[in-house]
């Protein structure tokens, strides 16, 4: 660690604490689901430049803004799309007005997750205030389609970019705690297969949906006996969809497919959730074939980067050289020790930790259970505490 004067940062964050929640503010009442994030990473980058940062958008739209150069390189990261608003009757208050009251920045995105990425600039500031850094990189990544498939921009930026950080913070919304991993996912289908034939003879035919009847009381047992890890806890499968095929509905189905929500624990992966379910006997007594799904969403500058829909689960030990930096930090700042925890929900830890192994951990502005739910906000006070934290962790610790 680099002696720095942590209560400096601190008062220089408090002292920023109603620009970050005017940042914040405007970053809500900009609109940017995913794929349609143009204009939030634009407004972004131009407060990254005010900021004293380098500015660079890559070719799949995500912002880059850095402050030094070389290596090593520690990345902070926020996604900046966000979901939709859902039932607009459930909002008390306009989704976009970005109202700042009770202490608090309320619309969508506040939380999950506009309030990292203006909590990012506001440190980007400090840095610079307190001279920037001569030992390598700090590199602000505003990134792109998170939403609809977590760790996408992340899997661009360091096998297109060839950007490869040494560590990297990810500032979804965290309770106030420092979060260490989460749960892997995956998307795929289940199919049966069968012939069709007129349904008014039902005899001649052979009907895919009964088989994947059976397959559908199997894969509910299933999901009772996944393995479950002390830290993250059980694994989980959910049917969430069904398709299937024939020529009309006066025909017998000749195709039947379960749309599969799988959560990965540790020491599970995309190889051993699919091999579970190709075992199960109807699979085996039916010919069932599993198909893991692909994401090619164009980004908002109409590049497709085509990957599988699997996630994999990431979990840094609690006495991990990074961790514990994370939580000396937090405590010198701000004499007390944090909770170490995880999120319930996935990040794009998936890719910097879950595929690359770059040690990653969380601490981020808001909480988590007001991700994609109506009124969603951000307490001001955990801007200022991030922007301090994400100053005082870059300056300390980034070698
Ligand atoms: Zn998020």
């Amino acid at each position: 660690m680099k002696n720095i004067d942590f209560q400096k940062i601190l008062s220089s964050a408090r002292k920023m604490e109603s620009e970050n929640a005017e940042l914040l503010s405007e970053m809500v009442r900009i609109q940017s689901f995913s794929s349609q994030e143009k204009e939030m990473i634009e407004f972004t980058a131009e407060r990254f430049k005010d900021a004293g940062a380098g500015v660079d958008i890559d070719p799949m739209g995500n912002l880059l803004a850095k402050i030094g150069d070389g290596d090593p390189i520690i990345a902070i990261d926020a996604h900046i799309d966000t979901v939709g608003v859902g039932d607009i009757k459930l909002w008390e208050k306009d989704p976009f007005s970005g109202e700042i009251s009770d202490g608090k920045v309320y619309g969508r995105g506040a939380s999950d997750q506009k309030g990292g990425a203006a909590a990012m600039v506001t440190a980007a500031k400090i840095i610079n205030e307190m001279g920037g850094t001569d030992r390598g990189t700090i590199l602000f990544t505003c990134t792109v389609q998170e939403e609809d498939c977590d760790g996408l921009c992340w899997q661009y930026i360091i096998n297109e970019d060839k950007i490869k950080p040494n560590l990297v913070i990810l500032t979804e919304p965290t309770n106030g705690n420092i979060n260490r991993g989460h749960r892997g996912r995956m998307e795929m289908e289940a199919k049966t297969f069968g012939v069709s034939c007129h349904a008014s003879a039902p005899e001649r035919g052979d009907n895919a949906i009964y088989k994947l009847a059976s397959v559908l009381l199997e894969l509910e047992k299933l999901n009772n006996k996944l393995g479950s890890d002390e830290f993250l806890g059980k694994g989980t499968l959910a049917a969430t969809k069904l398709y299937s095929s024939s020529p009309s509905l006066c025909a017998v189905a000749d195709g039947a497919s379960v749309h599969i929500d799988r959560r990965m624990t540790l020491g599970e992966t995309e190889q051993s959730a699919v091999a579970e379910i190709l075992d199960l006997p109807s699979m085996n007594k039916y010919g069932g074939k599993v198909e893991v799904l692909e994401y090619f969403t164009p980004s908002w500058k109409g590049l497709t980067y085509k990957t599988k829909k699997v996630f994999p689960v990431w979990a840094l030990e609690e006495n991990h050289p990074v961790v514990k930096s994370a939580v000396e930090c937090y405590t010198k700042l701000f004499a007390e020790k944090p909770t170490v925890d995880k999120w319930t929900f996935s990040t794009n830890g998936v890719a910097t930790m879950g595929m690359f192994g770059i040690p990653s951990f969380g601490y981020g502005p808001g909480f988590e259970n007001q991700a994609h739910a109506p009124n969603e906000y951000c307490p001001i006070e955990h801007l200022t505490q991030c922007s301090a934290f994400y100053a005082a962790y870059a300056l300390a610790y980034g070698k």
